[in-house]
């Protein structure tokens, strides 16, 4: 008689396809998923460790527009790098793809679609930086002005490196387009939030037998839920780039 063999699915988070990849990243991230994934294949285990690139980011057009190619110039000219990086290093991925591929706009379809049919999408109005000169929505980190609290120059939309304050978007003064300089407008936008605090119980449930987490990790997870839940997330972008959002409106 056979045994059922046991069935792993390793990930590590998807870097960004331009972003350099250094050894903070590999401590971080991709080493011990591969100790991991090495360790179970050695016990027998049908293993499959599976990244790639992220190729849908907002970053991801906004650092091609500083580099003067398209989106997917972009994406193709470093992925191939990424993924010699990954293999000259010997983590031992089975997949290692790209968000753009087809596999993936269709998966994330059927995700959208079933996710809207149960309720848990909602369409809800944001404000959001928008530079009239690059004619593009600008992510808080592209927005760079004056902290609001220390007054230090030159600081992103929402996080000031001299005096370490986070702050709300708008807050900062003298905000300028970090691609021109220009100074950017604030646009009202209907985006689409997945309904993540309906979530927060079920979650909670599925943490609290996790007792072999690491005990620190496992009190602030729990605490947080507990105290605060999940928030609501907003999962659509104003860009023609990446899956397309096939909700009405
Ligand atoms: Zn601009
Ligand atoms: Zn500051």
């Amino acid at each position: 008689m056979v045994g059922l063999t046991e069935k792993v699915l390793v990930t590590a988070a998807l870097p960004y396809s331009y972003a350099p990849r250094h050894f903070g990243h590999l401590a971080g991230a991709y080493l011990p998923a591969d100790i991991f994934a090495r360790f179970k294949r050695m016990k027998g285990a049908e293993t499959l460790y599976v990244c790639g690139t992220d190729e849908n980011a907002s970053s991801i057009v906004i650092e091609a527009m500083r580099q003067g190619m398209t989106p997917k110039e972009l994406c193709d000219k470093y992925y191939p790098i990424q993924k010699e990086v990954f293999e000259k290093l010997g983590i031992s991925f089975d997949i290692f793809s790209r968000t753009s591929k087809p596999i993936h706009y269709k998966v994330v379809e059927e995700f959208y679609r079933k996710l809207w049919e149960k309720g848990y999408i909602y369409p809800k109005e944001i404000k959001q930086w928008w530079c009239p000169n690059c004619k593009i929505f600008l992510p808080d980190r592209f927005v760079v002005g004056t902290c609001p609290r220390c007054g230090a120059p030159n600081q992103y939309g929402d996080v000031c490196e001299v005096c370490g304050a986070w702050y709300e978007s708008f807050e900062i003064k003298d905000p300028r387009c970090s691609l021109c300089g220009t100074r950017p407008e604030i646009k009202t936008r209907t985006h689409f939030f997945l309904k993540l605090s309906a979530l927060s119980d079920k979650v909670l449930e599925y943490v609290r037998d996790k007792k072999f987490w690491r005990k620190a990790t496992y009190n602030k997870t729990v605490s947080w839920l507990e105290k605060e839940g999940l928030r609501d997330k907003d999962i659509t972008r104003d860009y023609e780039w990446g899956p397309p959002a096939p909700f009405p409106g």
